[in-house]
């Protein structure tokens, strides 16, 4: 089979189980959205929404979050992975937005990949849920389904990033980058299946007869 069918049984599957996914971590602007991101490396999604919850009734901007410092920061965040350093991060990002950006969250890559914590990933899920503008934020789900649908050889998230941009209609990417992460929670996890459980890889690979070896990010 070829990677264009491989990827068209995906999307039409994903579509179907998944016709419209919400956006997992809870925020209320671009900016929330911006930090329960930042927050997220190495987190569950769950774990954040449920200090974001208190985080963010006192500080849903900028300003209000400078006002909290890095040391009030921390309070709301210390059981989060990375804590010290995402105190930091926030805080300093926050006083750059208020300094060079309005207090407004930048709509471009460059822009927001100059902030401190926000990376490739970040930025993407930034432009493509609050924005809109179509991109492939690839975690650590999307790098590892897409080794196991045979979409891309998992070299790296960047080689998987191009990989899925090259092979998914342009207006799907948003979509299809939640649907994927959807499908990896609920399905396809890191540990626990040899490749042959679900109806895609059966129908993708019907000859698979063995565990499929990820390679990590
Ligand atoms: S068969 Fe296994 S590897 Fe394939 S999609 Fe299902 S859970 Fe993932």
């Amino acid at each position: 089979m070829r990677k264009s069918e491989r990827a068209e049984i995906i999307r039409k599957e994903l579509k179907k189980l998944y016709p419209s996914p919400p956006i997992p971590l809870d925020h209320t602007n671009a900016y929330t959205l911006l930090v329960a991101v930042v927050l997220s490396a190495q987190s569950t999604d769950k774990k954040v929404n449920e200090l974001t919850k208190r985080l963010f009734k006192v500080a849903d901007n900028p300003e209000k979050m400078i006002q909290l410092g890095i040391n009030g920061i921390y309070e709301y965040i210390k059981f989060l992975g990375l804590s010290n350093q995402k105190s930091k991060n926030i805080f300093n990002l926050s006083k750059l937005l208020i300094e060079k950006h309005n207090g407004k969250v930048p709509n471009s890559f460059e822009k927001l990949e100059s902030l401190p914590g926000v990376g490739h990933k970040t930025a993407s899920v930034v432009m493509s849920q609050v924005f809109k503008i179509p991109s492939f934020p690839v975690d650590t789900h999307i790098h590892r389904l897409s080794q196991r649908w045979g979409l891309s050889n998992g070299d790296s998230v960047v080689q998987t990033e191009k990989d899925l941009k090259k092979i998914f209609p342009v207006n799907d990417w948003n979509t299809l980058h939640l649907q994927i992460i959807f499908y990896g929670r609920e399905y396809c996890t890191a540990r626990g299946c040899d490749g042959t459980k679900c109806y895609l890889c059966r129908t993708l690979y019907p000859k698979r007869k063995k565990k499929f070896i990820c390679k990590k990010p």
